[in-house]
């Protein structure tokens, strides 16, 4: 498969592991927004978070939870953002899940996302429809 996170899983590109158990794989991001910028993946191949086995996952969330302590102590970070982009739209590059881990202080300079305005009709709706969509 032409899965460059794949190639990384098994070995046939390079990367700097910090974390490899049989089910997952942490690296450094090649195009790091702060120093210390990692990436969670299971070795598994699934494109987005839907498509994750939901036992996968969970323990999956387990290993960003102890990255990301292990990013904040080692960084000195003052916070840290966890992202995880599904599908282009949202700015997902690599079609193979993985979760952000990026360090952040208080002088970064960088910004949120801004927000839209949307209308209390609009508000009222789009509860309702998530409300009648989410099945747990
Ligand atoms: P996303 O936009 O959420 O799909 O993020 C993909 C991330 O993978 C980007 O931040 C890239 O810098 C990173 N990336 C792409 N190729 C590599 C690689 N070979 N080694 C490490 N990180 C990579
Ligand atoms: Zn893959």
């Amino acid at each position: 498969m032409d899965c460059i996170f794949c190639k990384i899983v098994n070995g046939s590109i390079p990367s700097q592991k910090v974390y490899e158990d049989s089910e997952f794989l942490a690296f450094l991001d090649i195009h790091p927004v702060n120093k210390g910028h990692l990436l969670v993946i299971p070795k598994e191949h699934h494109e987005t978070i839907v498509d994750v086995p939901p036992e996968l996952l969970s323990r999956l969330m387990l290993v960003v939870q102890q990255a990301a302590e292990a990013v904040r102590q080692v960084t000195h970070a003052d916070g840290f953002n966890i992202v995880q982009n599904n599908y282009r739209a949202a700015g997902q590059e690599v079609p193979h899940i993985h979760f952000h881990i990026i360090p952040r202080f208080s002088d970064d300079g960088l910004r949120h996302w801004p927000s839209k305005s949307v209308s209390d009709e609009e508000m009222s709706s789009i509860r309702q429809k998530l409300k009648d969509a989410l099945h747990i």
